[in-house]
């Protein structure tokens, strides 16, 4: 099977929103953005042996492909609407490429998202995206306009595909049950595009969790010129790592374990109040874990009056 018969088939007669004037087949893809809207772009590469094993369940891989992306989407309140996909293979397996698009256009299809171009080439397997959201004139939630004294917020709860991929790694073994709850954290992560668009108005800042909170919220607290404390008992450590894990470990995954894919925000307390009912549609649930400060050092642990010491802190960085 030749590179177009591989797009026709498999990539050019998905789904097309109302605004892809022209998608796949031509030079390039024609879009009618929304008027008085901005356009927000990002892109992320998944690599083999970098970002995932060889192992990877294909219908995964199509899923946090795009997920990772649409997560960073939801971290500046957008909505997610087109999207490009380059994907690199060592060979055209046709098995392989049916459930890839599967765990893809699965994601793409429940948030209204068309793929409006991409290529395919050979060679080791990579994946990357590029997905366009929009946003009402200045509305983008962004790092770097967090105030001292606003509180400190997360989705969801943390740890979950951390843990997941220790068992992946052979680190640390999990019964077949915990795993499969846990490998659905890790495999099929939730972007939380309906609470990113509840924050809009509400949060000062925003960023989505991929290399662990205590890094992520250093990049805000650094962007935005001030610092900030964690409340480690007030983390919402996943249910089933706190099960598997001693006490400080639990901790440290929910801290620096990274790819939770949920919002980390900060709030004014004047804002406080609107919070519930901002988020009450999402479904999701939040919950506050600490305070930004004033000064520029890395992010303080606190367990409640009492600074607290974590090992192993870091985050995820491909240079370090
Ligand atoms: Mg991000």
């Amino acid at each position: 099977m030749g590179e177009f018969d591989l797009i026709e088939r498999f990539f050019a007669n998905s789904a097309k929103r109302p605004d892809v004037v022209l998608g796949i087949g031509d030079d390039a893809a024609l879009i009618t953005p929304p008027e008085n809207h901005q356009l927000v772009i990002t892109t992320d590469t998944l690599v083999e042996g970098v970002h995932f094993f060889a192992d990877i369940p294909p219908a995964a891989l199509g899923h946090k492909s795009l997920a990772v992306n649409l997560s960073d989407l939801a971290a500046m309140g957008a909505e997610p609407r087109w999207v490009t996909l380059a994907i690199t293979l060592p060979s055209a397996r046709m098995e392989w490429l049916e459930q890839f698009c599967q765990g893809f256009f699965e994601l793409a299809e429940y948030y209204n998202v068309t793929l409006v171009g991409g290529d395919t080439t050979r060679g080791p397997l990579s994946i990357t995206v590029t997905a366009h959201g929009v946003i009402p004139m200045e509305q983008a939630l962004t790092r770097h306009q967090a105030q001292v004294g606003d509180w400190v917020y997360v989705t969801g709860s943390l740890g979950g595909s951390a843990l997941a991929l220790r068992h992946l790694q052979g680190q640390q073994r999990l019964s077949s049950e915990i795993l499969e709850v846990l490998l659905q954290r890790h495999y099929y992560p939730q972007p939380r595009v309906l609470s990113g668009y509840g924050l809009r108005g509400v949060a000062s800042s925003c960023i989505d969790l991929s290399d662990g909170l205590w890094a992520d919220l250093g990049h805000v607290a650094k962007a935005s010129g001030c610092s900030a404390k964690i409340q480690v008992n007030q983390l919402p450590i996943h249910p089933q790592v706190k099960l598997q894990c001693q006490n400080d470990d639990a901790i440290a995954l929910a801290l620096c374990g990274g790819e939770d894919y949920e919002l980390c925000f900060t709030v004014p307390e004047a804002m406080k109040g609107s919070l519930d009912v901002a988020l009450s549609y999402s479904g999701i649930e939040h919950c506050c874990v600490g305070q930004m400060i004033a000064g520029q050092g890395p992010v303080e642990l606190w367990q409640g009056e009492q600074p607290y010491t974590c090992c192993h802190l870091q985050g995820w960085d491909h240079f370090s």
